[in-house]
């Protein structure tokens, strides 16, 4: 039988990813639902309930009173049918969409300015956070979405998102928020806003990230039913008459194990977790300075180190999955399996290739 990859035992030596290891239950949960498809929600109705349920706990992590929206199947689709949602919406107003995201949004926003044919505009940052005057800038009648991310992949950067809200209302846009990695770390940082604070229309926020969901169990939510609505679809032959959804039948393990993850852990479960992820990257970033490595200060639980291209090389070489920034960094993703125990002895292999 193929192994998977990677071997639960090697875990703490993955250090790039942002997803990690199912809590116990939410694994549990994936295998008792694994033959069952929200998609048809007429016949597997115990998986739509649950879809439901998933969706109501991700509305608390995300202070949403009343949300709508699906499991999705990352964070990829979730930021795709953001932006379709905004390009719908707007018909009839605009034949030219455009869509404005801070330099550093994920490359799922190219791979849904593609497929929905429209225009990216990429706004410059300050201290790796969007720029929200050069942002405003670039904000036009023919904008229908302006996107905020809240903990992004390479540094886990906060973009101010009530700014980049308020700039989109202004605009007559949608304020998407890309929060599928740091969605469950923000309620317990000083990012703490909620969608009541700042009219944020959707947001993405992944179970199988932070929430220790397991994949593919990614989350979008949408303030109110009308945005959803943008997305449907007729269904003849279903029991139910319309999808909103992108994909057709869809894995029922990832909303059960949502929502098994979501009750074993919020919100105490969690907020240890980022108590202690970012204690353990606090250090971290400390012990790489005091080698006189250059360290972007982490502000969610992501350590960017600047390490020469050979170590780099080198520790991967030692079996450490490191990725590195568009600039070259290395990133050091805290999740909940990369203990201070494991970065010890990453550290012993850095000072070790570093005099090779
Ligand atoms: N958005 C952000 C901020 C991410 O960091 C990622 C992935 O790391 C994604 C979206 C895409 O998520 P997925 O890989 O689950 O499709």
């Amino acid at each position: 039988m193929q192994r998977a990859d990677p071997d639960p035992q090697d875990f703490a030596r993955v250090l790039s990813s942002m997803c990690t290891r199912p809590h116990p239950a939410a694994r549990a949960a994936a295998e008792r639902f694994l033959a069952t498809n929200p998609g048809d929600p007429g016949t597997y109705e115990s998986v739509a309930a649950l879809e439901r349920e998933a969706v109501e706990r991700l509305g608390r992590v995300a202070s949403l009173p009343d949300p709508e929206g699906y499991v999705t199947s990352g964070g990829t689709e979730a930021n795709l049918q953001a932006v379709r949602i905004a390009r719908n919406r707007a018909r009839g107003r605009t034949d030219d969409p455009n869509v404005v995201v801070p330099e550093s949004a994920h490359f799922s926003f190219s791979k849904a300015a593609d497929v929905l044919e429209v225009e990216l505009r990429r706004a410059p940052l300050v201290d790796y956070r969007v720029d929200v005057d050069a942002m405003a800038e670039l904000v036009d009648c023919d904008t229908v979405c302006v996107v905020g991310v809240a903990g992004t992949t390479e540094y886990g950067r906060v973009d101010p998102i009530p700014a980049v809200a308020a700039l989109a209302h202004d605009a007559d846009a949608l304020c998407h928020v890309d929060a599928a990695w740091g969605g469950f770390a923000l309620p317990f940082t000083d990012h703490a806003w909620d969608f009541a604070d700042a009219p944020v229309d959707t947001m993405t926020v992944d179970p199988h990230k932070l929430g220790r969901a397991a994949v593919p169990a990614g989350g979008l939510l949408a303030r109110d039913r009308s945005l959803l609505d943008a997305l449907a679809v007729d269904t003849p032959y279903l029991e139910s008459t319309a999808q909103v959804t992108l994909t057709g039948t869809r894995s029922g393990a990832g909303v059960a194990s949502a929502v098994a993850a979501m009750e074993a852990l919020w919100p105490d479960g969690y907020a240890r977790e980022h108590e202690r992820a970012s204690a353990v990257a606090e250090w971290l970033a400390g012990e790489l300075s005091y080698r006189g490595y250059d360290v972007v200060d982490p502000t969610l639980p992501l350590v960017a180190v600047d390490l020469p291209q050979a170590t780099f090389e080198a520790l991967r070489e030692c079996g450490w999955r490191l990725s590195q920034t568009g600039a070259g960094e290395a990133r050091v993703v805290v999740m909940p399996h990369v203990s201070r125990e494991a970065l010890s002895a990453f550290l012993t292999d850095l000072d070790r290739v570093a005099t090779e």
